[in-house]
């Protein structure tokens, strides 16, 4: 029966309702709780090896639902605990997960996309093209995966792994509910981010829809013809059209803060000229920025040094915002969050 849902891609509702629907069956709840538990909570592979679970009642949720997973290719474990995963899909493409542990929380650093087809210049995911959007269930099972693997609660979801989330809205949206389910991996709604380079009809939909999920921006760069060059987005999607979409997300969320992401790129981003851009375009946003130096994915692109990126960042401070450096490539040989795909390049994944 290929025609089953994955039951990590629904939620607990809908796992519920159809067992309902298969004759009204009094225990209908509770048969529901125990596998959408022991699937998305307790990580389980099949309905089988979930402890106390009756053959027949096993068989029940077999009929209604499939619990097929990733599979995983490799794990680099960290001297913190963090980790990177590397999954294989059905059809063979590979996407990559990793965990991360700040101040005894976990966070899981998720995929939407198998590649990306928005080719940024500074991304090892962008170098791979589009192979395909992933399916909601493929998105949970990441974490569902992870969260069992290094045996911890995950509290923090952040979609900033390969792929453009906002060219997957639907199975991105899906995703996100679905890990705020109860009883299964029950993650607020208010610590799932999404990270988008811009796709600003997107974005309004997003704002129009009351998505939940905290977005956040990729800046890239605030002169306008650099960004063009780093992120080819932007030839669909200008400049200014960019910035009105943050500023109407800013409003939309009571004013609170947005966050924008910003790639230190030695002898590109960091000059002069790139703080009076930041000063003159985002004046009058409440913003706090997120500076990543640049982790080298083998171009003519180059790292900062830690005393150019100290440099840069404090002269940032200048502007009168938060700025916050993620130091992703230091902390670990792996690297963090948002730079996924370069090991594939180098184990000689065949670009479409
Ligand atoms: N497609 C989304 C989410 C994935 S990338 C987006 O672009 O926002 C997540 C973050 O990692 C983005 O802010 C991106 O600018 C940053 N990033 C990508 N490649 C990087 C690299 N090589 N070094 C540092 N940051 C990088
Ligand atoms: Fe895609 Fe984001 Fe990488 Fe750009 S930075 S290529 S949008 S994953």
């Amino acid at each position: 029966m290929t025609d089953r849902p994955n039951i990590k891609g629904l939620t607990f509702a809908e796992v519920e309702a159809r067992i309902r629907a298969l004759g009204g069956e009094k225990a209908g709840a509770t048969l529901g709780a125990r596998v959408y538990k022991g699937i998305l909570q307790d990580g389980f592979r099949t309905f089988g090896e979930i402890p106390g679970m009756a053959k027949e009642r096993a068989a029940i949720a077999d009929a209604l639902f499939s619990t097929t997973s990733l599979e995983v290719l490799s794990v680099r474990r960290s001297w913190d605990r963090s980790a990177k995963y590397a999954f294989k899909l059905a059809d063979g493409n590979v996407i990559e997960s990793v965990l991360l542990h700040h101040h005894g929380l976990w966070t899981v650093c998720v995929s939407s996309q198998a590649g990306c087809p928005l080719a940024c210049r500074f991304c090892a995911t962008g170098m791979l093209g589009l192979k395909r959007n992933l399916e909601a269930w493929e998105i949970v099972d990441q974490v569902v995966f992870v969260a069992r693997d290094a045996g911890v609660r995950v509290s923090d979801i952040v979609f900033m792994g390969m792929g453009e989330p906002l060219l997957n809205e639907e199975a991105v949206a899906r995703a996100a509910e679905v890990m705020t389910s109860t009883p299964g991996l029950q993650i607020s709604k208010k610590r799932i981010v999404v990270s988008t380079s811009g796709v600003v009809p997107a974005i309004h939909r997003w704002i129009d829809a009351g998505r939940p999920w905290k977005l956040v921006f990729s800046l890239g760069s605030a002169v306008p013809e650099k960004r063009l060059k780093l992120m080819p987005i932007q030839e669909r999607f200008g400049f200014d059209a960019f910035l009105d979409a943050v500023k109407r997300y800013e409003s939309h969320r009571g004013g609170k803060h947005v966050t924008l992401e910003y790639v230190a790129i030695r002898n590109l981003t960091m000059g002069d000229d790139d703080i009076e851009a930041m000063r003159t375009h985002l004046r009058g946003f409440n913003l706090i920025l997120n500076v990543i130096p640049l982790n080298p994915v083998g171009n003519e692109l180059e790292a900062p040094s830690m005393e150019e990126a100290r440099a840069f960042t404090a002269k940032l401070r200048g502007l009168g915002f938060p700025v916050k450096v993620r130091y992703s490539g230091g902390k670990d040989q792996f690297a963090g969050c948002g730079q996924l795909g370069r090991s594939l390049l180098e184990a000689g994944t065949p670009p479409k």
